[in-house]
This record gives structure tokens, sequence and C-alpha cells, in this order.
């Protein structure tokens, strides 16, 4: 297969699981999955699997992030805050249908490589911060959106509070050496409700920093 090929087979994985909301479906053909897949792993950046980063860390399954990224229903003029950038793919993904994302990682390593790859493919409405994404990014508070790809048991509570009144958050819950359950939390005026989207599986939502 050549490059061309494989794209046309990755878009087509990613549509045949589920994915069919067209402007996730634009941004996941926009955005190179190959650009954040390094080393080794490089020649499988096409695959609908998840891959090893460095910091033992993964980047997710590109049809899972297709789900999550249609589940969150982002709309142009919304603030998005990711918490786990990893490799920084699924917030490149985010920056073509938002108007500004902010992502937040634990290991300063990671935060570096995602964001010489934003200024690499020119994604500017990109904010890229070290941190515990546990506890939200107050500074920035409210958010229309908030996208976790690390599995709390529960949802934290600093994240429900960041999340604006008519708010989506999208993220798994469940102990990590299990298989979580990916949930949407819907904010209204009201509270909050939740609703169980599939299993999933990812690796855990840790507090303090990394150390590297
Ligand atoms: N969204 C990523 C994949 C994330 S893997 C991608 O597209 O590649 C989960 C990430 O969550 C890891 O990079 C891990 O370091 C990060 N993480 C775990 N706990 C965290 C916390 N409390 N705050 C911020 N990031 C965290």
């Amino acid at each position: 297969m050549d490059e061309a090929e494989r794209k046309m087979a990755f878009l087509f994985s990613v549509r045949s699981r589920g994915v069919t909301d067209r402007r996730v479906l634009q941004a996941m053909e926009a955005i190179d999955r190959g650009a954040f897949v390094r080393g080794t792993f490089a020649t499988r950046a096409y695959d609908d699997t998840p891959l090893p980063i460095s910091c033992g860390q993964t980047i997710s399954q590109p049809s899972v992030v297709g789900l999550m990224t249609q589940a969150l229903d982002v709309q142009p003029r919304h603030k998005v805050l990711e918490v786990g950038t990893g490799s920084g793919y699924q917030a490149a993904i985010l920056s073509q249908l938002a108007r500004r994302v902010y992502t937040i990682d634990r290991h300063r390593r990671l935060v570096a490589a995602a964001q010489e790859v934003f200024d690499a493919l020119g994604l500017s409405n990109i904010t890229a911060i070290v941190g515990d994404g546990s506890r939200g990014l107050e500074a920035q508070a409210p958010f229309d959106r908030i996208l976790v790809t690390a599995a709390a048991e529960d949802p934290p509570g600093p994240l429900l509070a960041q999340l604006a009144v008519g708010g989506i958050m999208v993220l798994p819950v469940g102990q990590s050496d299990q298989v979580q359950q990916l949930i949407k939390v819907t904010r209204t005026d009201r509270g909050y409700e939740y609703e169980d989207l599939r299993p999933v599986r990812f690796v855990p939502l840790v507090e303090g920093l990394g150390q590297d």
C-alpha cells in the first residue's frame, strides 16, 4: 500500500467503527497521525490501534479518538480543555473543530514534543501546558467542552466545576486496571446528567506532576 492508500484505509476503518460526523471525519483527514508517532512504531501510524509513546504513555486508537470527538459535539466558537496531551494527536483533531484548545499533561517531555508538532503543522489555536489536569485549568475556566483521555475512578470535582452550563465533558471512568466506561456528562442549569457511552481502556489519570 502506498501512503494515499493507507490514509484511505485509515479513514475507512474509522468510519466503519461508527465515526460518521462529517466535520470529525474532515478533521481526521486533515491531521496526519503519522506526525505524532515516532520511532519504531511510525510505520503503524495508520493502523486502528493504540501505540506506545514516551513516558510509558499511549496515543489512543484512532476510532476511539473519533468517537470521543464525535460525542463531544464541538462547535466552532467553543473553548475546549483536553486533559492528557500525550502525543498531541487528539488536541490537533480538536483544534480543527474549536476556536481554542487548552491541553494539559503531567509530563513535561510529552508537552514539549507535542508543542513541536503543533508548531510544525501551524496549529496556532492550541495552548499546551504542563500541569496536573485533574485540577483543570482554573485560569481559563469555564470550558464549553472538556475531554479527558486518562481514566479516573470518578469525574474529578474541579473539572465538573469548570464545565460551563450547557457544556459537555467526555471521560473514561473506572479502575485503571480494568475496562473502563466512557461517559458523557452534560451540565444543565439544574445540575449534571450522566450517560454511558461504551467500554474503553485508557491509562490512569495520576495526580501531581511526572518525573520528566
Ligand atoms: N490524548 C493523547 C493520549 C493520552 S494518554 C493523544 O492523543 O496522544 C494519557 C495522557 O494522560 C498521558 O500522556 C498522561 O501523562 C496524561 N495524564 C495522566 N494523568 C494526568 C494528569 N493528572 N494531568 C495531566 N495529564 C495526565
